[in-house]
């Protein structure tokens, strides 16, 4: 429907105009914010990937108590980081983290390197944030191109296009380089994020206050929402599994999964995509007889690429033969399990079973809705394990 057809210039007074609108408008308090030490800005743009900052902020002022510098997080066991990222999701963030600062400490003696190069060579830092946090930390110049500056851009210069598109990326790495001010980069960065998280929003773009609308093409074309163009739409697949709430005596069996992939490093329930073998299952590889298997109220977890439909299986333990126990497994309380680094899903499913274990509740009647009951199943938040 549109061309994109401007050559790549700066567009008059575009950094001046931000960065003035910046000083009076923008956000200037946040936890992260007020720092030049790299390591605590970078653990806040990972964060920031596909999260929001108020969600963030909580994680993130928790994670550096915890893990106050680089030595702490390098040496750290995996499951306390992924403990302490546990609700965030996009779990790669958290492992790619703490490898980045074991090759940290290996590669550069424990300093946060300043080489745009050095940084982007670390995992889990592409170009746009290796450019926020040398802006933040050491005042480098170079552009930053995340989901909300995307936005700004596109509509700014009416870039017509999906930006997951090689070409369409490449023409707003343009643009985005074109406008960077001489000086000022630090302030310039968080100006361009702010603009498109408080004002050139998905949904709701107030251009009436915005300090580019003079020049905004998209603006001037009366086509705002039409920026950028959306993702060509696709069918997302449903997966099923069935998770098993393997209890004993108020503890559930919670299972380590691979250090790779869908909640990667993780613990999780034991999961069977065929109910009629639980029985067999549970005997082979959790040494337990168990009751016949109740089938609870189904959870439904999106993904990027495809929804994953939980059916839980509730699996009284009859009898346990200790010596059957493989590592990778444990038996923990209910409470310890919950507070486990386990998904997101998971936790809904141990909270469920939490309250029905609350003295004055009816066990296994209210609080736990049973298939067959008429709960719609809930949706679990549109999070990605990348
Ligand atoms: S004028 Fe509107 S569409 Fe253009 S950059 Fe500002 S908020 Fe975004």
């Amino acid at each position: 429907m549109f061309r994109s057809v401007s050559p790549i210039k700066n567009s008059p007074n575009f950094a001046a105009r931000l960065l003035a609108w910046h000083q009076r408008h923008g956000r200037h308090d946040l936890p992260w914010q007020g720092t030049r030490e790299a390591y605590r800005i970078w653990v806040a743009e990972i964060m920031l990937q596909q999260t929001q900052v108020a969600a963030v902020i909580p994680y993130y002022t928790r994670f550096l108590e915890r893990f106050p510098d680089i030595a702490t997080l390098a040496g750290a066991p995996q499951d306390e980081v992924l403990r302490l990222w546990s609700g965030l999701g996009y779990y790669s963030r958290a492992r790619n983290l703490q490898r980045a600062a074991q090759l940290v400490a290996e590669r550069h003696r424990g300093v946060f390197p300043r080489a745009l190069e050095d940084i982007e060579a670390l995992p889990g830092i592409g170009r746009s944030t290796a450019a926020a946090i040398a802006a933040f930390a050491y005042g480098t110049r170079a552009p930053i191109l995340d989901g909300n500056v995307k936005r700004v851009l596109a509509r700014h210069f009416a870039v017509a296009g999906f930006p997951g598109e090689k070409r369409v990326e490449n023409r707003l790495w343009q643009l985005a380089e074109a406008q960077l001010p001489a000086r000022a980069i630090g302030r310039y960065t968080q100006a361009m994020m702010d603009l498109g998280a408080t004002l050139c929003t998905r949904a709701k773009p107030r251009c009436a206050e915005c300090p580019l609308a003079q020049s905004c093409q998209a603006l001037a074309l009366g086509h705002v929402r039409d920026f950028p163009t959306t993702r060509p739409a696709k069918a997302v697949p449903t997966r099923a599994t069935h998770m098993l709430l393997l209890v004993r005596g108020g503890e559930v069996l919670l299972e380590k999964r691979p250090p790779s992939g869908i909640w990667g490093g993780l613990w999780s329930l034991p999961e069977l995509a065929d109910a009629t073998r639980a029985h067999a299952h549970c005997r082979s590889n959790y040494g337990c007889s168990i009751a016949a298997p109740q089938p609870l109220a189904p959870l439904a977890h999106g993904f990027t690429h495809f929804k994953l439909q939980i059916q839980p299986l509730l699996c009284q333990v009859e009898k346990l033969t200790p010596a059957a126990r493989e590592p990778g497994q444990m038996w923990l309380s209910l409470e310890e399990a919950h507070g486990a680094a386990i998904p997101v899903p998971v936790r809904k499913l141990l909270g469920r079973l939490l309250v029905a274990c609350e003295p004055e509740a009816t066990p296994r009647t209210a609080p736990i809705a049973h298939a067959n009951s008429a709960s719609k199943p809930s949706s679990g938040s549109k999070r990605s394990l990348r």
